[in-house]
């Protein structure tokens, strides 16, 4: 039986590809790809860097960092009584992981609750 797995890691600039197949040797494969990539870790990093210098946040059970958006909204927050994130008509308020507010393509603070980083 032949079994072969394969998955990608996303990086900054490259795509990482390891390939496990019965002779348990591992193969990789790195091709380039598009600098506009969608979510990397240093933009995280600098969200996540933004959110803790503002205070104030809420996190999970994990110690993630928890983020607060609507569904007509663009931005997230980390206060859940913002008033930004309340000015919509009626809409539904979600929470999550900045990662997760990132995946849903939201991935611009609310500068009435997240400072701008100083750097
Ligand atoms: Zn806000």
């Amino acid at each position: 039986m032949i079994g072969i797995l394969v998955y990608v890691l996303v990086t900054k600039k490259t795509c990482d590809i390891e390939i496990n197949n019965d002779d348990n040797k591992e193969i990789q494969i790195k091709i380039p790809i598009e600098e506009k990539e969608t979510i990397t870790k240093e933009k995280l990093e600098m969200a996540k860097q933004e959110i803790i210098e503002s205070g104030n946040y809420d996190v999970d059970f994990d110690g993630e960092i928890v983020v607060y958006w609507n569904t007509n909204g663009t931005k997230y927050h980390i206060d859940k009584n913002c008033p930004h994130l309340h000015n919509d008509n009626s809409p539904e308020i979600m929470y999550g992981t900045l990662k997760a507010v990132f995946q849903k393509g939201i991935t611009d603070p609310c500068r009435i609750c997240i400072k701008p980083s100083h750097n």
